[in-house]
C-alpha cells in the first residue's frame, strides 16, 4: 500500500501486513518516523510529533553506578 511521508510528500510502498495502526514507519526518501493511522480501510502517516511523546523522565534522569 502506498503512503504519503508527511514530512516529504514523497509516496512509499509499505507493506500493510507488516504495519498497523499506531506503529512507526521510516519514510524511504528522507528518513523521518511517522506513525501509521488507519481510516476507512487506508492507511495515512501522520507526524510523529503529533502524538504525545510519554517518555519517563526517570530513566533519562537516572544515576546509574558504574563498577
Ligand atoms: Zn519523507
Amino acid at each position: 500500500m502506498k503512503v504519503k511521508c508527511p514530512k516529504c510528500k514523497e509516496l512509499f510502498e509499505i507493506d500493510k501486513n507488516r504495519y498497523d495502526e499506531g506503529d512507526s514507519v521510516e519514510c524511504s526518501e528522507c528518513g523521518v518516523s511517522s506513525i501509521v493511522v488507519v481510516k476507512k480501510g487506508k492507511m495515512l502517516l501522520e507526524p510523529e510529533e503529533n502524538k504525545y511523546d510519554d517518555i519517563d523522565e526517570e530513566y533519562f534522569g537516572e544515576d546509574y553506578e558504574r563498577d
